[in-house]
């Protein structure tokens, strides 16, 4: 039987690189191409070809790897139809809704803008995981550079809709900064102080917070839960939509 092998690590100042590897046929892919010579080294470590790049969205950060590896390689990078002219490399585009396999693997497109208006996240549902970049962070969501909140809020919520058994692999390590704001919208959630404390302690010792998992995002992170009753009361919006609730949620943070 195949499994798929995942491994994440480090990459420029605070994004996380992430390889995927078929344990079957040895195709691995990696989620984005960050920067070179870290995607270099745990493919070396590992004793793995990149054959693939899976592209969420143009920004510098997310792709400047991309022409590099694929001339070592030859990886066939698929990316988002909508931003395909800003993405360098692409060899095949996607949107929300396609699907495609990586070998043996469904991967699910789901269109997730607002940080930017083309950013995708790929689901795998038979390896119960999702790669969501800059939408969903652990206890956050990406800054909305060119969507609205409407937008973002909306693509959180296909994200929230995902089983609360997947795990979530993000772009960034920005876990103890958004644990900091959290406590500040849902103070008197108890399993959010409890992750917040967790969170301290792996990054006093240079450990990773992510990934994550849909569950436990639900349960901790203020921009998946607008509809909850303490933060309403909390912000003073009782009778607000989700929607304003979100927003004002994301206006907090932006000046945080
Ligand atoms: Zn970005
Ligand atoms: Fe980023």
């Amino acid at each position: 039987m195949t499994t798929l092998q995942i491994e994440q690590f480090p990459c420029r100042s605070d994004n996380f690189g992430v390889l995927i590897h078929d344990t079957a046929t040895g195709a691995t892919a990696s989620i984005d191409a960050p920067e070179e010579n870290p995607i270099l080294d745990v493919l070396e470590e590992q004793g793995w070809q990149l054959t693939h790049i899976l592209v969420t969205h143009h920004h510098h950060d997310h792709v400047e790897a991309n022409l590099a590896l694929k001339k070592k390689f030859g990886a066939k990078i698929i990316g988002p139809r909508d931003e395909a002219d800003r993405i360098p490399g692409l060899d095949e585009t996607v949107g929300g809704g396609d699907k495609f396999k990586f070998q043996e693997f469904d991967v699910e497109v789901i269109a997730t803008p607002g940080h930017t208006l083309g950013h995708i996240s790929y689901y795998m549902p038979g390896a119960k995981t999702a790669f969501t970049a800059d939408t969903l962070f652990a206890l956050g969501c990406g800054r909305i550079f060119e969507g609205t909140p409407a937008q973002m809020h909306e693509s959180l919520q296909k994200l929230a809709a995902l089983p609360d058994d997947t795990v979530v692999y993000c772009g960034h390590e920005y876990t103890e900064a958004n644990a900091k704001f959290a406590l500040t919208i849902d103070p008197d959630n108890r399993q959010l102080v409890k992750r917040a404390a967790e969170i301290s302690a792996l990054r006093a010792n240079g450990e990773p917070t992510l990934p994550t998992t849909i569950g436990l995002e639900k349960q901790t992170n203020p921009f998946l839960r607008a509809g909850d009753a303490q933060i309403r009361q909390h912000l003073g919006m009782i009778d607000a939509s989700d929607e304003a609730v979100f927003t004002e949620i994301r206006k907090r943070k932006d000046n945080f």
